[in-house]
C-alpha cells in the first residue's frame, strides 16, 4: 500500500523517468486526475456551503461532463490509438470548465482557474508547441467571453477587457511550462544518450573481460597479478596447477609462504623474502629467476619473471609475475653438461698417455730429424687438444675453484702481455701497455693469468688485419680494473649479448675459420665472477672491441 502511495506521489510530482514507463492509459488517467479531484473538491464544497450552485443546470452538466471525460480516460483503448490522440482530453476539458464557471456564477469564484490543468497538460506534452499555446489562450478567452456574448447584456470594451486576465495568466503559465518542459526533455535526451553509451561501454568491457579470461586461462604460463601491497588480484588456471603441485602434503593453502619452493639444489627452502610474489610486491623487476617447485618425483623447475604495472599517471599499481615451466630445458642442459664432462674425462686419459709418450720419443737419442719435425707437429696439436679438453672440463664444472694469494696485479698483467707478444704470429698486431704499477690484490694468479691469456689471444685472433692491442690497468676504490682494447673485427650489438655464453661464436669468426670453440669467454667470466668481480664487453662491428674486468682487492 505504502509502495502504491509512493508511486502515485512520485508520478504526481512529475518524476518523468517513472511516468514514461507507465502505460498510455495510466498516463492519461494520472494527467486528468488533478482536475477531476479538484472538481470533486468543488462539488463537495458546494454541497456543504453553496448547495444552490448544485441546482444550476450548467454547473451540473459541467460536472457530469467531467465524470464522462474521466471515464473516457479510463475506457478508451489508448494503446491502439495514434500517440497524440490523448490531446483530445485536455481540449475537451475546457468545455466542462466553461460550463461550471458560468454555472457557479458569483457563488463560487475562481472556477475559471481550473483552466490551468488542461493548459499545463497541453504545454507539458511538448507537442505542437505554438499551436497548443494558442489553443490554450483562446480556449481560456472563450471561457471568459462566451458568457458575455450569450447573456445578451451590453457588450462593451470594459466588459470584454474585465476578464482578460485569465487567458493571459494561462498563456504565461503555458509559456513557462513549455520552456521548462523543453529544457527537461533536452536533459532527459542527454541522460538517455549517456545511458545508452554506458550500456554499450559496459557490454564492451564485459566482452573484453571474457576475452581476457579466456586468454589468461588458455596460455601455458602461470600468471599472477599483485597490487602494490602484494595481495593477489588475478591468478590463472596454470598457476593454480603449479600451486597445487607445491602445496604441502597436497594441502589446500595456496598462499605463497606455505608453498614448497626450493633453491637450485632442489632441497634448500627458499626464504620468504626471496619468493617471487614477495619480490614483485617490493617492486623488484626480474627475469629468468629459476625456482624448484614441489618435491621429487613431481618437482618442476619454474622460470619466473616480474614486470611493474603502472597507472595512467605512471605510478606503480602493482606487478605481474609469470611462471614458465622449464623442467625439460633444465634437464636437457644438465644432460649436455654431463655429456661434455664425461666425454672430456674419457678423452683426457688417452691424451695424457699420448703426450707422455711423445715427450719420451722426442727426448730419445738418434731420432732422425724429419721424424723430430713430425713429432713436433703432433706435439703442438696434442697441446691444442689438451687445452680444448681442459676448457671443456672447466666449462662443465661451472664454478671453478680458486686459491687466492697476494698478487702484484700489474706485474701479472705485464708478464701475460710479454708472453702474448712472444706467441703472436701476426706482425701487424702491436701491444701497448698503460696504467698504474704496484697494486697488490688477493687473487688466484694462475686463474687470472688464464683470463688474461684468453682475452689477449682473442684480441690477436680477431684482429686479422692488424692494429694495436692496448692493455690498461687502473685501481679504483673497490678494486682494480684491466682493459684490453683491440682494433679488430668487432661485434654487432646482438652478438655482444651472447658473447659470454658457452659455445658462442660470431658468424665472422666461423666464416673466417678462426680456430676456437667458444668456451674461453664463458670460462673467463666464471673465473672473474668467482673472485667477486665482473667481466664486460663493449664492441663496434668493424672498429674493434674492449673487454674489461674488475676484481675486488679481497675476493
Ligand atoms: P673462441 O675464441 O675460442 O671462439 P671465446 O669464448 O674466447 O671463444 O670467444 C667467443 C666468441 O666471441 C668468438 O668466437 C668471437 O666470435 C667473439 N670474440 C671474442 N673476443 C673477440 C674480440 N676481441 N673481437 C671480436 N670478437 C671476439
Amino acid at each position: 500500500m505504502a509502495d502504491a502511495v509512493d508511486r502515485v506521489l512520485s508520478h504526481l510530482t512529475l518524476n518523468s523517468g517513472q511516468f514514461h514507463e507507465l502505460s498510455m492509459r495510466n498516463r492519461v488517467v494520472l494527467s486528468q486526475l488533478p482536475l477531476s479531484l479538484t472538481v470533486l473538491l468543488i462539488v463537495t464544497g458546494s454541497l456543504l456551503f453553496h448547495p444552490l450552485v448544485l441546482q444550476d443546470g450548467l454547473f451540473r452538466v459541467g460536472v457530469a461532463l467531467q465524470v464522462f471525460i474521466l471515464l473516457l480516460c479510463i475506457l478508451l483503448p489508448w494503446h491502439r490509438l495514434p500517440y497524440p490522440s490523448f490531446l483530445i482530453i485536455p481540449l475537451l476539458d475546457f468545455l466542462p470548465i466553461g460550463l461550471m464557471r458560468h454555472g457557479a456564477g458569483t457563488e463560487i469564484t475562481g472556477v475559471g482557474l481550473l483552466t490551468v490543468f488542461p493548459v499545463i497538460w497541453l504545454a507539458a506534452s511538448g507537442l505542437y508547441p505554438r499551436r497548443l499555446l494558442a489553443v490554450g489562450f483562446f480556449a481560456a478567452l472563450a471561457i471568459v467571453w462566451t458568457p458575455v456574448f450569450l447573456t445578451g447584456g451590453e457588450i462593451t470594451a470594459s466588459s470584454l477587457t474585465q476578464s482578460l486576465l485569465l487567458p493571459f495568466i494561462m498563456l504565461g503559465i503555458a509559456v513557462t511550462i513549455r520552456v521548462m518542459t523543453a529544457s527537461m526533455m533536452d536533459q532527459q535526451r542527454v541522460v538517455e544518450e549517456k545511458d545508452a553509451e554506458l550500456t554499450k561501454l559496459l557490454a564492451e568491457s564485459g566482452r573484453r573481460e571474457r576475452l581476457l579470461n579466456t586468454i589468461v586461462n588458455s596460455v601455458d604460463v602461470g600468471l599472477l597479478a599483485v597490487n602494490e601491497t602484494g595481495d593477489p588480484v588475478l591468478t590463472n588456471r596454470k598457476l593454480q596447477q603449479f600451486q597445487a603441485l607445491a602445496a604441502e602434503d597436497g594441502g589446500t593453502s595456496h598462499s605463497e609462504q606455505d608453498l614448497l619452493i626450493y633453491q637450485q639444489d632442489g632441497r634448500s627452502v627458499l626464504p620468504a623474502a626471496r619468493r617471487p610474489s614477495r619480490r614483485a610486491a617490493d617492486g623488484q623487476v626480474f627475469s629468468d629467476y629459476l625456482l624448484w617447485w614441489g618435491q621429487q618425483p613431481n618437482q618442476r623447475v619454474l622460470s619466473t619473471s616480474s614486470r611493474l604495472m603502472t597507472d595512467q599517471s605512471g605510478s606503480r599499481e602493482g606487478s605481474v609475475v609469470t611462471f614458465n615451466d622449464v623442467t625439460e630445458l633444465v634437464a636437457a642442459l644438465n644432460a649436455k653438461d654431463e655429456f661434455v664432462s664425461t666425454v672430456s674425462h674419457e678423452l683426457r686419459t688417452p691424451l695424457t698417455a699420448i703426450r707422455g709418450y711423445l715427450e719420451l720419443l722426442m727426448a730419445a737419442p738418434d731420432v732422425p730429424e724429419h721424424v723430430v719435425a713430425g713429432l713436433e707437429v703432433v706435439s703442438r696439436n696434442s697441446d691444442r687438444l689438451h687445452k680444448l679438453v681442459l676448457d671443456l672440463l672447466a666449462a662443465a664444472e661451472g664454478s671453478p675453484d680458486i686459491r687466492p694469494a697476494p698478487t702484484d696485479f700489474p706485474a701479472l698483467v705485464s708478464q701475460r702481455v710479454a708472453s702474448a707478444r712472444e706467441r703472436n704470429q701476426n706482425p701487424a698486431v702491436r701491444f701497448e701497455e698503460a696504467g698504474q704499477q704496484g697494486i697488490t690484490i688477493n687473487c688466484d694468479p694462475g686463474r687470472i693469468a688464464q683470463v688474461l691469456d684468453n682475452l689477449l689471444s682473442n684480441a690477436v685472433k680477431y684482429s686479422p688485419s692488424g692494429g694495436t692491442v692496448t692493455v690498461t690497468v687502473q685501481s679504483g676504490e673497490d678494486g682494480v680494473e684491466c682493459r684490453i682494447a683491440d682494433q679488430g673485427t668487432g661485434m654487432t650489438a646482438e652478438e655482444i649479448t651472447g658473447v659470454f655464453s658457452k659455445f658462442f661464436r660470431t658468424s665472422a669468426a666461423r666464416n673466417a675459420a678462426i680456430p676456437g670453440v667458444g668456451l674461453g669467454l664463458a670460462i673467463s667470466k666464471a673465473i672473474v665472477e668467482r673472485h667477486g668481480g665482473s667481466l664486460t664487453c663493449r664492441s663496434t662491428a668493424g672498429e674493434g672491441s674492449t673487454f674489461s674486468f674488475r676484481l675486488p682487492v679481497h675476493p
